[in-house]
């Protein structure tokens, strides 16, 4: 399938039956497995949300991959985090010899240098004032919608970029622009200019935005007051791949461009607040209990089952 198949327009019975679907699954108890398995739940063992915004950037930007695999490292950085003090204060007094303790980390193509610069980045924005929220909020552009989701990822990652260049020479590193910085510093930074569906900046923004509340749903942490009808759903595998069964999107790219049809779809099942469903798609994905195909033991009790693809198909090929 082409990468720029359209979304087929939605009848107003098919918005119906998807909304009343999605809500169900978002809508259903959040269990403590289902927290576990998500990096949320790094960002959640802290209190103040100073340390929440702290914990959110480096649970975020490590998402990436198998939770298996990146949980631990996000373990063992907030593990440090604790004997500093906590997440704010750590990132506030970061020095050599929090570099040394973070040396050993790798995951994938990040360096323990690579987030030691994050944090020396961190650190020199929030040493100029205001937290990452009074960013977000001062640059915002007031438009609702994708556009406005962009403005705001833009006033805290472009800052953050600056703040990097700036830190560079404390590991080490001399550069003169972004692109001269470590590459895995840059995978951490990226912006969706660039094309990227910048999955982990708009899961991180969507815990920043949206309310807490009941349910799956209600999982997020509501520390920044904007709006939550600007949020981008953050384009992962899992959500990809059953947005495509439930007919959200046709295009089979990870794009920006994808993430931006598919918040647009599911804007028009919930206009105020598209992002409400993505923890519950994402772990239904994460967690085994889809695996886009005809599997009767998991479609049967399946909250989808009455819009998804695979099951339609099975039902017209039988007798
Ligand atoms: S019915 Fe089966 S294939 Fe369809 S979304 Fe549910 S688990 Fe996945």
């Amino acid at each position: 399938m082409s990468a720029s198949v359209q979304a087929p327009a939605l009848s107003p019975a098919r918005r119906d039956l998807l909304r009343q679907q999605l809500d169900r699954l978002a809508d259903a108890p959040l269990s403590k497995a289902g927290l576990a398995r998500d990096p949320l739940h790094f960002v959640r063992q802290w209190t103040a949300p100073a340390d929440q915004e702290i914990a959110a950037v480096f649970a975020s930007a490590l998402a990436f991959g198998r939770v298996t695999a990146f949980a631990p490292v996000i373990g063992a950085l907030m593990d440090r985090a604790a004997e500093r003090g906590g997440p704010r204060a750590w990132v506030d007094a970061f020095d050599a010899g929090d570099r040394q303790a973070l040396a050993p980390l790798r995951y994938r193509w990040l360096s323990g240098d690579d987030l030691s610069l994050l944090a020396l980045a961190l650190q020199g924005l929030l040493r100029s004032g205001g937290s990452l929220g009074d960013r977000a909020a001062a640059g915002w552009d007031g438009q609702h919608g994708p556009e406005g989701a962009q403005s705001v990822l833009r006033a805290v990652v472009l800052p953050l970029r600056a703040s990097a260049l700036a830190a560079a020479p404390q590991i080490e590193v001399s550069a003169t622009r972004f692109d001269d910085l470590p590459r895995g510093l840059r995978y951490l930074l990226p912006l969706p200019g660039g094309g990227s569906a910048c999955k982990r900046w708009c899961m991180f923004l969507r815990w920043m935005v949206r309310r807490p509340g009941p349910g799956a749903a209600g999982v997020d942490l509501g520390l920044w007051a904007l709006p939550t009808d600007l949020l981008v759903v953050p384009l992962d595998t899992h959500v990809h791949r059953i947005a495509r069964l439930l007919g959200l999107t046709g295009r089979s790219d990870g794009s920006w461009r994808t993430a931006v049809e598919l918040t647009r779809q599911l804007s028009l099942l919930d206009p105020q607040d598209p992002a409400r469903y993505d923890f519950a798609l994402a772990h239904l994905g994460i967690s085994g209990g889809c695996r886009s195909a005809w599997q009767p033991a998991i479609c049967g009790p399946c909250a989808l089952l009455p819009c998804c693809a695979v099951a339609a198909a099975r039902s017209s090929s039988l007798p």
